[in-house]
């Protein structure tokens, strides 16, 4: 079974009503004639509404930023993936290393967000991945390794099957500094090997139009999560066209 790559723009803290309508508009326009990929948007909680009004019925899916572990209680500030799930929501990025080193979340903790989105029915999009210290000391596959053992030892090999997974080096998120082809290949071929073969591995770290075929030629890269580009239409929308285009490549060149 072929993995149809996945292009999930993580808007993080941007937005307006107005300027998330003006870039969805774009991005329905533009990705119509690309059904190769898929694509999803990952907004800030209070435009779920609005975002799921405006892509009801298209190709586009959407998605939150971060969930809670918890289901329910006294917990404030916090969103449940149950209340995600009842406004139609359908991927959750868990563990970003925004999330992880700004806000302390830890691995175990990660996990539990993981396991409370796929209980509710979210697909989940788990974030991993090293700074730069850590690859500088030769520990990336070790760190990696650490990440995705924690959920899998909570969840379960088979809760990969329902999952998508975001190699994310650290050093290379909003910094202008992309892993190379070589460097992403290789963590996500270790990954690969750890979880359910068929779960699709996302590369992160400023993708850009001039990156994105590179990296999207790798075997093991199924597409990208895309931060700062996914906020200017015409560079998600080039991007999205390259991902299709590498796995056209990739189809042609299996016959
Ligand atoms: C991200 O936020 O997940 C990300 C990859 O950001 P950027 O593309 O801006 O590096």
């Amino acid at each position: 079974m072929a993995r149809t790559p996945l292009l999930a723009g993580n808007w993080k803290l941007h937005g307006s009503r107005a300027s998330n309508r003006a870039l969805l508009e774009a991005l329905l326009g533009g990705l119509a004639g690309q059904p190769a990929v898929e694509c999803a948007v990952c907004v800030p909680f209070p435009y779920l509404g609005e975002v799921a009004d405006q892509l009801r019925g298209s190709a586009i899916a959407w998605g939150a930023q971060n969930v809670s572990e918890h289901a329910r209680g006294a917990y404030t500030g916090e969103v449940s993936a149950a209340m995600l799930r009842e406004f139609g929501c359908r991927y959750v990025i868990v563990g970003h290393s925004e999330r992880r080193r700004l806000f302390g979340e830890s691995d175990s903790q990660v996990a539990g967000k993981f396991a409370a989105a796929l209980d509710a029915g979210l697909t989940p999009i788990l974030c991993v991945g090293e700074t730069l210290a850590e690859r500088d000391a030769g520990r990336t596959e070790k760190v990696v390794a650490r990440q995705l053992d924690e959920v899998l030892t909570t969840t379960g090999i088979e809760a990969f099957a329902h999952a998508v997974v975001a190699y994310e080096p650290v050093w290379a998120i909003g910094t202008g500094r992309t892993a190379t082809p070589e460097q992403a290949q290789a963590v996500h071929a270790f990954a690969r090997k750890r979880i359910f073969r068929e779960t699709r591995i996302l590369y992160g770290g400023s993708v850009k139009p001039e990156n994105a075929a590179a990296i999207f030629a790798m075997p093991d890269v199924d597409g990208g999560l895309i931060g700062g580009a996914s906020l200017v239409a015409e560079d998600f929308l080039a991007i999205a066209k390259q991902a299709a285009q590498a796995r056209r490549q990739a189809a042609a060149a299996k016959g």
